[in-house]
């Protein structure tokens, strides 16, 4: 029931209030009380006095008591009887008019005391207060007057007065509720609102604020609340920006990073290592062992965690198509041990991808000029020591020593200009290019091995062809490179179809022929250096293997692109896309 502070304030208060005012009222109708009755008694003490003295005077005269009683009585609001001192010496124990006396107070009269008695006399059938005062005539006590007055006046005023002091009573209380009512309110009413702010605090909600107005200790305990509410507000606010500082640094990190607890559990994982391990919602707060992360890495991290110090290792994915350097650290706090361990995943796949290339490079390089260079050799040694014989012979090798080394030399100036493309250092003149020009430029160049053939060559151009944007040279290059690898494999009395398409800004030039194709697993790597499908035709028709690796850089160096669509048996796609100068026509 008194369990709030605003009832317990208010409850004992009031009990304050109205034991203060029960007491005060007791008291006061006791001494209001007490006081009436002896001042009653005194009055009628003196009324007593003062009649026996009369009554003394008027029987020392000679008068009757009959007569003197007559005249006097009536002055007093009290029963008044006489009695003579034979009737006090005959009663020395008993009853006089009703009130009892014992011996001791019936001598103290006949000795001229007078004797106050309050009881209850049957004979008035109430309580009374009584008064005998003895009545000298001659200086001897000749009897004693004996007045009456009933309590009853006397309980009536007194009541009356305990219904004033109740009803003087009854507003203070009413006002001391009121007041008790407000006074417990602005101290618990603040307290509440504290309660209320601080469990919306502890759910996250630091924007409350109590409002105050008084000054005194209540009040101060509430600003303290709203500033400390202010500094949590604050400092909540700095830890979460800091918080998502540190998440979005995690979440845009390149390498992956996962943290666990010494207990191998995973606190923290960014989007990076979620998406190379596959992990799922439940991964974090998981343990290691429960985890999809490959046990060369949870070895790892058990490693770190047992030794505290930094190990790495490298490991590979996805059947060898993802290469990570796994490098564990453990987590220290200051002048503590280990609390943990943070493994950062570096993709060196490109890295790895780079040095097979330069391995391939070399020793493709090395093979490619190698077979030349060896049937040259052979076929000089030869000559030198007489096993060819006869000018014929010599002129037909000497005919195929200089093939070799014009494709030596076309082997070595295509892997320069490879070599320079990719450095990055070539900066080529742009021009706007009249592509049908172009095209026609290029099959003249080709007649040669055109008409060898038996080839065709179809052009299918729109008519309002907006002019390319390129360097000129570099796309009869690439142009060249890929009519001449149709010409190389369409069979014989075949047509070659050259595509253009002007597209939103853009001019796709396909060359499409009806030779060999390519089947669909080579179609990935037909653009890397010295992929070939059929690497003894394509020697044999003298290729290098670079062409397309030059026709896709070039492209590429010019912001275009290259693309390829084949069917083994059935022909091939090659085009390439470059941007158009914009709204210009040919002339
Ligand atoms: P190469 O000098 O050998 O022609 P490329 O880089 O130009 O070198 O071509 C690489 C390989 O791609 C060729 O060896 C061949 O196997 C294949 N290729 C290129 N163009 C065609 C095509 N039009 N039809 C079929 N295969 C082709």
């Amino acid at each position: 029931m008194f369990k709030s502070l605003f009832s317990k304030l208010m409850s004992s208060y009031l009990l304050v209030v109205l034991s203060t005012l029960l007491v005060l009222g007791i008291l006061i109708s006791h001494l209001f009380s007490s006081y009436y009755y002896s001042s009653s008694e005194q009055e009628l003490k003196d009324k007593g006095l003062e009649m026996a003295g009369v009554m003394s005077d008027y029987m020392e005269q000679g008068q009757s008591v009959e007569e003197i009683l007559a005249v006097t009585g009536s002055l007093v609001n009290a029963r008044v009887f006489w009695v003579q001192r034979q009737a006090l010496d005959f009663a020395q124990r008993g009853r006089i008019h009703g009130l009892r006396l014992d011996r001791v107070e019936v001598e103290q009269i006949l000795k001229g005391e007078v004797i106050t008695k309050q009881a209850f006399m049957s004979r008035f059938n109430q309580a009374m207060i009584s008064v005998a005062v003895p009545v000298r005539v001659n200086s001897s006590i000749a009897g004693a007057l004996f007045l009456f007055t009933p309590v009853a006046d006397i309980t009536d005023t007194i009541s009356a007065v305990r219904k004033l002091i109740f009803w003087a009573a009854l507003p203070t209380i009413l006002f001391a509720v009121i007041i008790g009512y407000f006074l417990s309110r602005s101290v618990s009413r603040p307290l509440q609102d504290m309660s209320l702010a601080s469990r919306a605090m502890a759910e996250g909600d630091f924007q409350q604020r109590i409002n105050v107005s008084s000054q005194d200790e209540v009040g101060q305990l509430a600003r303290s609340f709203n500033h400390l509410a202010g500094a949590l507000d604050n400092t909540i606010n700095d830890l979460s920006k800091e918080k998502e500082k540190m998440e979005s640094v995690l979440a845009n990190m390149a390498e992956g990073v996962i943290a666990i607890d010494p207990g191998c559990r995973v606190i923290a994982a960014n989007r990076q290592a979620i998406e190379t391990f596959g992990f799922d919602q439940s991964t974090l707060s998981q343990v290691l062992a429960e985890t999809s992360l490959p046990d060369e890495v949870q070895v790892l991290f058990n490693q770190v965690l047992v030794s505290g110090e930094t190990k790495s290792i490298e490991i590979t994915l996805n059947n060898g198509k993802l290469f990570l350097l796994a490098h564990v650290s453990p987590l220290r706090e200051t002048g503590a041990g280990v609390f943990g361990a943070v493994g950062v995943f570096h993709d060196i796949t490109d890295l790895r991808r780079l040095e097979q290339m330069r391995r391939d490079l070399v020793a493709n390089v090395s093979h490619e000029l190698r077979t030349p260079l060896t049937s040259v050799q052979g076929f000089v040694e030869a000559m030198l020591d007489g096993t060819i014989e006869g000018e014929e012979d010599k002129s037909i090798y000497l005919n195929i020593i200089h093939q070799e080394t014009i494709r030596l030399n076309r082997l070595i100036h295509d892997l320069l200009d490879l070599a320079s493309m990719e450095s990055g250092k070539t900066s080529w003149e742009i021009n706007a290019v009249d592509v049908s020009e172009l095209i026609s430029r290029v099959v003249a160049r080709l007649q040669p091995q055109l008409k060898r053939r038996l080839l065709t060559v179809k052009r299918e151009i729109p008519a309002a062809l907006p002019l390319l944007l390129a360097n000129e040279d570099r796309v009869e290059q690439v142009l060249t490179n890929l009519i001449g690898n149709a010409v190389q494999f369409s069979p014989e009395g075949e047509s070659i179809t050259i595509e253009v398409q002007a597209v939103q800004g853009e001019i796709t030039i396909s060359v499409v022929d009806r030779g060999s194709g390519i089947a669909e697993e080579e179609l990935p790597f037909i653009w890397e250096r010295f992929h070939r499908v059929d690497k003894s035709r394509s020697r044999a028709l003298g290729g290098t293997g670079l062409g397309l690796a030059i026709t896709k850089q070039i492209i590429e160096a010019h912001g275009g692109r290259v693309g390829v669509r084949s069917e083994s048996g059935r022909g091939s796609v090659f085009s390439f896309t470059l941007p158009a100068v914009p709204g210009k026509e040919p002339e």
